[in-house]
């Protein structure tokens, strides 16, 4: 009888071993698998954090670039669109009306007698960051000395336009032969700047002004002869005075204001030769006043590839 209570009890506790160990494993796996499961997780969640910032971080900068190429996108075709090598009657009929009223209001900022390497590269980086696209009438002598400028102006979305070669009137008005000879050749210099040989200036602005003056003649019979050949030009209804003696930005301020007078459409005329830097110190009055004041900033691609 003992013998047999002893190995029932002896079986009890066997079996009662076994359980405790089932349940033992049972609650070590149960440990370990929640060890694990946070362990895993918490590397998932920081790996997806990563992944996470470098994709916020590819997206900015894909969309910085898209945006960058977008913007250069634009130039380019705008440039690219412009291959003429002659304007129509139609074309030449929109620079006749250019003064003519607007709305909304516009002005075109011209710049001419450069490129110089001591006032053109400060305009250019105002232009770029107020993101203005200008006209530059540009001189032959100056594209010789200075084409990488050019380059600039052009890559930037730029207009450049002719103003013949010499500046000087004594060569420039011997003829209406050697006004468009000075446009041929500062046409050609143009081109070689820009490395683009369709590239065709077609818009000038004769030294001086078209109108006016000892050559008037002279200037009437060159606008024809020009104009026959799909060449506009262009004088100015605006001006700072840059090119009158005005010494202080004040002053030329003052000039803009009195010369603008209201007027819906606006070339205005400055300059960016060597001794111009006032110009460039002047221009974000300008251009804030004209912000403020309902101007658009347009420049000759507008007129030709509106
Ligand atoms: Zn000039």
């Amino acid at each position: 009888m003992n013998y047999l209570i002893k190995i029932e009890t002896k079986k009890l506790n066997i079996k009662r071993v076994i359980i405790t160990a089932v349940f033992f494993l049972a609650f070590i796996s149960f440990l370990a698998f929640i060890i694990v499961r946070n362990i895993s997780y918490n590397s998932i969640s920081k790996s997806k954090d990563n992944l996470n910032t470098s994709l916020k971080n590819n997206n900015s900068e894909n969309n910085e670039k898209y945006n960058i190429q977008n913007s250069l996108i634009v130039d380019i075709e705008s440039n690219n669109d412009y291959n003429f090598s002659s304007l129509n009657s139609d074309e030449l009929s929109r620079f006749d009306s250019i003064y003519k009223k607007s709305d909304p209001k516009r002005i075109f900022l011209t710049f001419d007698d450069g490129p110089t390497t001591q006032v053109t590269p400060f305009i250019l980086d105002l232009l770029k960051a107020e993101n203005i696209k200008a006209t530059f009438f540009v001189l032959g002598s100056r594209v010789e000395l200075n084409p990488d400028l050019i380059k600039r102006e052009y890559d930037e979305g730029h207009f450049i336009a002719n103003h013949g070669y010499s500046h000087k009137y004594s060569s420039i008005y011997t003829s209406t032969d050697t006004v468009l000879n000075e446009y041929n050749k500062t046409n050609d210099l143009i081109k070689n700047a820009i490395g683009n040989p369709n590239y065709n200036s077609l818009v000038f602005r004769f030294p001086g002004g078209s109108i006016g003056g000892p050559y008037d003649t002279l200037k009437k019979g060159a606008k024809q002869k020009l104009r026959e050949q799909g060449i506009a030009s262009v004088d100015w209804n605006a001006l700072t005075g840059d090119a009158e003696g005005i010494k202080t930005k004040e002053a030329l301020l003052q000039r803009f204001y009195d010369t603008l007078n209201g007027q819906s459409s606006v070339v205005l005329l400055m300059h960016d030769a060597a001794d111009k830097i006032l110009t460039y110190e002047v221009l974000p009055d300008i251009i804030s006043y004209c912000r403020s004041n309902g101007y658009e900033f347009k420049n000759m691609y507008d007129i030709i590839l509106r």
